[in-house]
């Protein structure tokens, strides 16, 4: 089996606080991320966003905010 391991641009380590350092892999239907540093890994809880979002359009593209990821402690367990 392949595990396909992605670093994910920009995310910050929450124990060691290196940025560029976490990559992302699936196992079967689950998500993680790793720590390439400090080899902190947790799983990834993805939320889908429902389609029917509306979109906001006020034309300011600077608003643009990096990908998140939703920490454990927001998610429950
Ligand atoms: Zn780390």
């Amino acid at each position: 089996m392949t595990q396909v391991k992605r670093f994910i641009a920009g995310a910050v380590c929450p124990r060691c606080g290196e940025m560029d350092r976490i990559v992302m892999y699936r196992e079967g239907e689950r998500q993680y991320r790793e720590c390439v540093s400090c080899g902190f890994h947790d799983e990834i809880r993805l939320q889908t966003p429902p389609r029917e979002v509306q979109t906001r359009v006020s034309g300011s593209a600077d608003e643009a905010k990096p990908v998140r990821l939703i920490d454990p402690e927001d998610a429950g367990s």
